[in-house]
């Protein structure tokens, strides 16, 4: 085999790298665009953003998770044969996904990335839902890739950070405001604000509301 060939197979191979894993499983996506739709989730464990009302605090840490391979995550995405693989955290631009969604590539599965665009931007991604955060800014490189912005409100300032966001993403942008779940008088803050600014609309957490995950 000459050199020429044996890098360009290297380059194409998916690479065997290991991410802490939370949990994988088989639901509906419960907010934005894709609301309803069969997908499998990978959540990575690890977050420095630490959001006061985060409901996934126990994701944080990746210290006591177990590590599983590109090849694990592949398979079991796979094997459920969703709609799309969701991967998200946690904050999952904390790793390289690269080596991850390579290899979700190489089996013809549809990719979606949750994230708060804290971390430089790595792999490649069919939708992008960016929800950022104020208390870890987004890093610059997450603007140009996203599909979706979804900024979750728990009082009026949250509203002007939504609108700052909104001025860095893509024109084409669909725009999402989600209520924080422990503030329901967010709720109707989102639904008058929406009525006066007609580019956003209301994203609610499904799946909370069925009881699943
Ligand atoms: S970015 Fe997400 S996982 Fe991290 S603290 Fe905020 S809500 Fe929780």
């Amino acid at each position: 085999m000459n050199s020429l060939a044996s890098v360009s197979k290297k380059a194409i191979a998916p690479q065997l790298v290991n991410y802490p894993i939370v949990e994988t499983f088989h639901s509906l996506q419960g907010e934005g665009t894709w609301t309803g739709t069969n997908a499998f989730f990978i959540r990575l464990a690890g977050c420095d953003v630490h959001c006061p009302w985060c409901d996934q605090k126990e994701s944080w840490t990746s210290k006591t998770y177990p590590q599983q391979s590109t090849k694990m995550l592949a398979e079991a995405s796979q094997k459920a044969n969703p709609f799309m693989v969701v991967i998200t955290g946690g904050e999952p631009l904390m790793y390289d996904l690269s080596p991850l969604t390579k290899a979700l590539e190489k089996l013809r599965l549809r990719v979606h990335l949750e994230t708060s665009g804290a971390h430089p931007f790595s792999g490649e991604f069919d939708w992008v839902t960016f929800s950022p955060k104020p208390f870890k800014l987004p890093h610059k490189s997450i603007y140009s890739q996203v599909n979706e912005l979804k900024v979750v409100i728990a009082n009026e300032e949250d509203l002007n950070w939504a609108e700052e966001q909104a001025k860095k993403v893509p024109p084409e942008t669909i725009k999402y405001l989600q209520p924080e779940w422990n503030h329901p008088e967010s709720k109707d803050l989102i639904f008058d604000y929406i009525l006066n600014h007609s580019q956003w609309r209301m994203s609610l957490q499904t799946h909370k509301f069925l009881g699943v995950r």
